[in-house]
């Protein structure tokens, strides 16, 4: 935060960069109309475009009123093609990148990334280090090796690389898939690692509106567990066993499993209580119990269909999707499951922050903590070891287990 109280990173407004990006991506989207389709060749992986943009504009961009910058595109023609993968269109991808304002997210890691959500809630950039993006440029042709053979992943999409640069400074930005929709009033949500040293969120994440828990809030909040039907839970299993085979081979490390859970019950019953305080006049309470985004707003982003092909967690997983409610105005594509009071739950999910790789990792940080601490519980371990227990840790039965017999009655009888 700068001293005028508004966000800045490297200290560029946070505003001035996200509309300048909005320029940038436009500009890189609307050049590649112009370059004919064609297959992949291994020199798409590494070419970069730079773009200024000048106050006054120029024969190719737009005139603004932010500060003069270069704007870098990164293997342009490799992300069309991923784009492709998942069914995006340039016009869609076009109009979710620059038709309006990108909102902020609050972020809870400890990097001081920044997170943007484009308005339509599809899309989520990422301000990520020098050495990650680095790293995403050196992935992308093993990684796309594996998308095209799999599309059904719980791993990220990335759908674009760029650099912003102003005063030079460089801002590098992933885009990629959003996996929790805002529309949705999430209960609760996790980053998970399968580690438990250091694994609480803090004070002040705590307090926020809606808190970003770790793997011992999740242990706390639910000792026994959260429950899938057997055919669910075993997908889930399979796609993340695949998922981490491949980010193992890449010795990535430390990425997290975020999961968000909407508890179609607890929503029911937060919308008794609203209905009961406005006809009992107090009608001021509504706002505070339906998401933010409520009104003309959802029921929109509810009834269209979701603008990247495979990315609900039930596509990600290959699972078939049981109708939970008709009624229900909560969007498609969670997971339903269970909490050990039998309610009814839709979990959101996907692997996050997998831009870290063992290889330039300084050696100390492990040597370090590993002499200090018990080797098994330190975060920063071998990938082996770190895909290992982080299988380990989801699919233990008190993390996500299968339903028990006392589920399937009860579903019957309700
Ligand atoms: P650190 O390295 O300190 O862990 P980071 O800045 O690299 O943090 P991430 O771990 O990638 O950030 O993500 C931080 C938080 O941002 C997540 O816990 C989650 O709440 C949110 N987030 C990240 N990626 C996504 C996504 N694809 N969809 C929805 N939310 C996301
Ligand atoms: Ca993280
Ligand atoms: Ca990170």
């Amino acid at each position: 935060v700068g001293e005028g109280g508004e966000i800045t990173y490297k200290k560029i407004q946070s505003s001035q960069i996200m509309a300048s990006i909005q320029l940038g991506i436009q500009h890189a989207i609307g050049g590649l109309a112009s370059k004919p389709e064609r297959d992949l060749l291994m020199q798409d992986f590494m070419t970069v475009e730079t773009t200024n943009f000048p106050h006054e504009g120029s024969n190719h961009t737009p005139a603004h009123h932010y500060s003069e910058f270069k704007f870098k595109t990164y293997a342009p023609i490799a992300f069309r093609y991923f784009r492709d993968l998942f069914g995006i269109q340039p016009d869609d991808f076009l109009m979710s990148m620059s038709s309006a304002p990108l909102r902020e997210l609050s972020n809870p890691g400890a990097s001081g990334s920044i997170f943007y959500l484009t308005n339509d809630d599809e899309f989520i950039i990422k301000t990520v280090q020098h050495k990650e993006g680095e790293f995403l440029q050196k992935l992308l042709p093993g990684y796309y090796l594996n998308l095209d053979q799999n599309p059904r992943t719980l791993l990220p999409k990335f759908f674009g690389l760029y650099c912003y640069q102003c005063n030079s400074k460089n801002v590098r930005l992933v885009a990629m898939n959003n996996l929790l929709p805002s529309s949705v009033k999430l209960h609760q949500k996790y980053d998970l690692k399968g580690s438990t040293y250091k694994r609480k969120a803090s004070k002040t994440e705590r307090q926020k509106n809606s808190p970003t828990y770790k793997d011992l809030d999740f242990m706390e909040h639910h000792p026994e567990g959260i429950f899938l039907e057997a055919d669910t839970y075993n997908a889930l299993i399979k796609t993340m066993q695949r998922d981490c085979r491949v980010l193992e081979s890449f010795k990535i490390m430390d990425y997290s499993l975020l999961v968000g859970i909407h508890n179609l019950d607890e929503a029911q019953r937060e919308k008794t209580e609203a209905r009961k305080r406005t006809d009992s006049g107090q009608s001021d309470g509504e706002d505070e119990v339906e998401p933010k985004s409520s009104g003309l707003n959802r029921t929109r982003s509810i009834n269209r269909q979701r603008l990247v092909a495979h990315s609900t967690a039930m596509e990600s997983i290959q699972a078939e999707s049981e109708p939970i409610d008709e009624e229900e105005d909560v969007p498609p594509g969670g997971i339903p499951a269970r909490n050990a009071r039998g309610e009814r739950l839709l979990l959101f999910l996907g692997i996050i922050d997998i831009l870290q790789s063992y290889r330039l990792r300084k050696k100390l940080e492990h040597t370090w903590k590993s002499m200090i601490h018990d080797g098994d519980t330190v975060s920063v371990h071998r990938p082996s070891f770190y895909a290992q227990r982080f299988l380990d840790f989801m699919g233990k039965t008190d993390t996500v287990s299968v339903h028990r017999p006392s589920f399937y009655a009860q579903r019957f009888l309700d």
